[in-house]
């Protein structure tokens, strides 16, 4: 897309006349397309918790209340749990504005990969049980430090992990391994869940795209967990692949350059 100035030259120059100046501004308008479009689904993404928890809540004042204990009781259900949906998109929406807002100001340090790898298992460990899901966790001795951010790294893992447990049903497998690969660090997050159809996997990065819907928002999905793994991984100059195959599992491969 081209955009013209015109200019007029002016006498003293010993030119008459007008130029025409042709800036490309394509970069801009897909910039400006891109947060519209982000603007509109963010509203669409909080008025629908916002518009069943006001639903619920007007039912129950209408007479529900009185009428149900069992049946108010499920409302009330509802209405927390769209809540903790609300929660979870206010907070990536957050961490992804901030995260465009200080591209430049990453505090990067020298990191025990498998210190991290490790916390992060921990962290999800529970989550896992739940599902009767164990999650092993391999990281070889003598791996070089990664240059990374301690608290990004470890929101990498585990948005990788949580979605990993999130799309596995119960009493499958989650595999966190560390390796490295021509002076790179790699890192897999496997899962033996419902895996990703081919024609899915190029856009299951973008913003709040999700393969289904309903099935993200049963499990408290956002759609942005992984648009926030590749804005980081992107930020410590790796990179983040996916694998998959629909009903066998899925593998996502973060490289992270070595100090
Ligand atoms: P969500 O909050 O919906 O999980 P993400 O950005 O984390 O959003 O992931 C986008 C979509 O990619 C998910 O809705 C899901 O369809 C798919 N996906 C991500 N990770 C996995 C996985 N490990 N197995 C199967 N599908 C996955």
């Amino acid at each position: 897309v081209l955009m013209a100035h015109w200019v007029p030259l002016t006498r003293d120059s010993g030119n008459r006349g007008t130029v025409a100046v042709f800036h490309d501004i394509s970069d801009l308008k897909r910039v400006e397309t891109m947060r519209r479009d982000f603007v509109a689904n963010v509203s669409h993404e909080l008025r629908t918790p916002v518009a069943v928890i006001k639903g619920y809540g007007e039912t129950l004042l209408d007479g529900a209340l009185e009428e149900s204990p069992e049946r108010s009781r499920r409302f009330v259900e509802i209405i927390v749990s769209h809540a903790e949906r609300l929660t979870n998109l206010i907070n990536d929406i957050l961490t992804l504005s901030k995260l465009e807002a200080r591209d430049a100001a990453l505090t990067l340090h020298p990191l025990d990969l498998c210190g991290t790898i490790r916390k992060a298992q921990m962290l999800m460990e529970d989550h896992a049980r739940s599902k009767g899901i164990r999650i092993a966790a391999e990281c070889p001795d003598g791996m070089p430090k990664v240059l990374a951010d301690q608290g990004q790294l470890e929101q990498v893992l585990l948005n990788l992990l949580d979605n990993a447990i999130k799309y596995t049903p119960d009493g499958g497998d989650v595999t966190v391994a560390a390796r490295l690969e021509q002076e790179r660090v790699v890192v897999a997050v496997s899962d033996t869940g419902i895996g990703i159809p081919a024609r899915d996997l190029p856009r299951i990065f973008e913003r709040f795209y999700r393969v289904d819907e309903g099935r993200s928002r049963e499990q408290g999905g956002t759609g942005l967990g992984l648009a926030i793994v590749k804005h980081i991984v992107q930020l410590h100059g790796g990179e983040v692949q996916v694998a998959s195959e629909a009903g066998k599992g899925s593998t996502f491969t973060v490289t992270l350059p070595t100090v």
